[in-house]
């Protein structure tokens, strides 16, 4: 079928496609937490970019359909070289990924005099083959906290993320000036009127907002983090999330008992939304959008994530 052809089907038709030509092609689907709820509901694994390279790196599916952004399908490429990894929209980049490239970051090394590269997994292979480890916001204290203290550590993309390792781990970071606009438009004036609105709301906030906003809140968290506390505290109903929108709505359908609110209504990834139930169910028939990372970088961007997934 055509593209134009699935857009016309109705959503229930079309997840009854996907699972009829899931099972006959042996597919897994990766999905991330910022997905439109739709495609959340196709998961065979959900979660943050830690838990799909994990699941990227485990499956013995042949064939996988990663519907996030582009460098976490590279990840699930990189991680397992030996599967087939596509994407229902190869256009689904991540602006902050694109505010570091091997060549800023090679000119930067040298004007450092040589530190260590800890490389948030929001980058491409190509500056994770300039790296010397990888994190996610899950891990990114601890592997900050493991490497060595005789050198300088430069901290790329989210300087966000990095000021919050930094306190966190209590080492000295050189900050790149990158960030996700998703989250650093996120505000104290946004905190302030969430808490008026919600005073009994326990505030969960993603450490790629800006340091003054995580300041204010109860609990940082990545989105994994952030599932975790809602399904597991006892006795807290009532939330307000500070993340992307995908998230709060997923947290919203599982947990219909609790009041769960978005800190900014604003925080939407337009790049997220791209892959919706009709390009995923073409991207399936056809096996199209595959993507390739090229031998040059591949092993030297793998060695950077195996050392991140070392740390457990
Ligand atoms: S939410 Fe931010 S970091 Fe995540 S893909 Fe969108 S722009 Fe990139």
């Amino acid at each position: 079928m055509t593209i134009e052809e699935y857009l016309k089907l109705p959503g229930e038709e079309l997840h009854r496609s996907i699972d009829r030509m899931k099972k006959e092609r042996g597919a897994v689907f990766l999905v991330h937490n910022y997905q439109r709820l739709e495609v959340q509901r196709l998961a065979d694994h959900i979660g943050d970019s830690l838990a799909l390279a994990q699941a990227a790196a485990r499956t013995r599916s042949r064939l996988i359909v990663f519907c996030g952004v582009h460098f976490m399908a590279e990840t699930a490429k990189l991680l397992n070289p030996d599967g087939k990894v596509i994407m229902p929209d190869t256009g689904a980049g991540c602006p902050m990924a694109d505010m570091v490239t091997p060549e800023s970051l090679r000119t930067a090394k040298r004007g450092y005099g040589d530190p260590m590269v800890a490389a948030y997994v929001n980058t491409s292979a190509a500056v994770k083959a300039e790296s010397d480890i990888c994190c996610t916001s899950s891990n990114a204290v601890r592997v900050v906290g493991s490497l060595p203290r005789d050198r300088g550590i430069l901290f790329v993309p989210d300087r966000n993320l990095g000021s919050y390792a930094a306190r966190m781990s209590g080492r000295d970071l050189i900050l790149w000036p990158g960030h996700c606009f998703v989250h650093d438009r996120i505000t104290v004036d946004d905190v302030q009127k969430a808490r008026e609105e919600h005073p009994r709301a326990r505030l969960i906030v993603h450490p790629e907002c800006r340091p003054e906003v995580a300041a204010q809140a109860d609990e940082v968290a990545s989105t994994s983090g952030m599932v975790k506390a809602v399904q597991e505290r006892n006795g807290v109903d009532e939330w307000i999330i500070g993340t992307e929108t995908g998230l709060v709505e997923q947290l919203a359908a599982a947990h219909p008992g609790k009041g769960i609110h978005p800190l900014a209504e604003s925080a939407v990834c337009r790049n997220m939304k791209l892959t919706t139930l009709a390009k995923a169910a073409w991207a399936l028939e056809h096996e199209a959008g595959e993507i390739i990372v090229p031998q040059a970088v591949a092993g030297r961007a793998r060695l950077a994530l195996e050392r991140m997934l070392a740390l457990g």
